[in-house]
């Protein structure tokens, strides 16, 4: 029996600090805010920036970024844009291509919405800076959405303190919040989490309902300088504030695969090609996962930001 779709989790950690913005400006203290969950004001990157990079990353390493065929240009990235003029074709929307398999495409009369399905990358841990050094916080209702469970839930306000985590009179602060640790430290049950060990040993649980609170209190604010491109000299007055997630914040996000058996592009069951061989639809999406390490997330990457690496599940796992 074939499942009709599989769904894998990933991990990731930024390498750097991660502006994913929301196109707006001035919204508040800051000019340039993040993207946040609608319920839980919780900051996170958007699926379909993942998906949009993801699909770049993937055009890239399998040479279906720009490539040509009988005097047409065709571009598997992007958004399929075609333009007879210069001889862009857009995507070229095959069975066999495995950036449009993979991430859909878009064409004149018909569309195909692709193998791939993206969420949004959500927080699992944040770090905060306490007395004790640098810790990362999470709390009960975010393990439990990333399917983690923890041995067992603080009570009231106080919090649940690592393996690796001591406290002088079992007071810690999270930035400016100080606050009372239970006895027990806490433990993660999962036997394969590929996040840092440090990490975990230096993690405090919190109550869910602090826990939007430090991660708002402790996010980076930058500020820069507009540089104006055609003197490459600072803008009168263009200096601007922007909102980051740090380095080194953890975060998880599921990809649903679909089954390829169930679906047909003119007429054909999709099959995945790169250089003649097949290939899964898994295979092309984590080639592309691999470059977010070097090439990154969101915005402002020309200045050290948005590199992010992302941790693949173990083969047949
Ligand atoms: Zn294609």
């Amino acid at each position: 029996m074939t499942q009709p779709a599989q769904t894998k989790t990933y991990y990731a950690m930024a390498l750097d600090p991660i502006h994913v913005g929301t196109g707006g400006y001035r919204l508040g203290r800051v000019d340039n805010s993040i993207a946040r969950e609608p319920g839980t004001n919780l900051p996170k990157l958007p699926g379909t920036g993942l998906s949009g990079a993801c699909r770049a990353y993937s055009a890239m390493v399998t040479d279906r970024y720009n490539w040509q065929e009988n005097g047409k240009i065709y571009s598997c990235a992007g958004q399929g844009q075609e333009d007879a003029q210069r001889n862009k074709a857009g995507h070229c929307g095959r069975h066999t291509c495995p950036v449009c398999v993979a991430f859909g495409f878009a064409r004149d009369r018909s569309g195909f919405q692709g193998l791939a399905q993206f969420a949004d990358v959500r927080l699992l841990f944040f770090p905060v800076h306490s007395l004790a050094g640098p810790v990362w916080v999470t709390c009960p209702a975010v393990l439990q959405d990333a399917g983690l469970t923890v041995n067992s839930e603080p009570a009231g306000n106080q919090i649940r303190l690592g393996t690796g985590l001591a406290a002088a009179n079992n007071r810690l602060n999270l930035g400016w919040l100080m606050l009372q640790a239970e006895e027990t430290s806490f433990q993660i049950q999962s036997a394969n989490l590929p996040v840092p060990d440090e990490i975990l040993q230096r993690s405090v649980l919190v109550p869910n309902k602090l826990f939007a609170q430090i991660v708002n209190d402790n996010l980076e604010v930058r500020t820069s300088v507009s540089i104006n491109p055609e003197t490459g000299a600072a803008e009168d007055g263009a200096l601007f504030t922007y909102e980051a997630i740090p380095r080194s914040t953890v975060f998880w996000f599921p990809i649903t695969y679909l089954a390829p058996q169930f679906f047909t592009i003119n007429g054909q069951t999709p099959s995945p090609q790169e250089n003649g061989q097949p290939t899964t639809v898994q295979t092309v999406v984590e080639k592309g996962l691999t470059q977010f390490e070097h090439l990154g997330i969101g915005g402002m990457n020309t200045r050290g930001m948005g590199r992010l690496k992302i941790f693949l599940p173990e083969q047949g796992g």
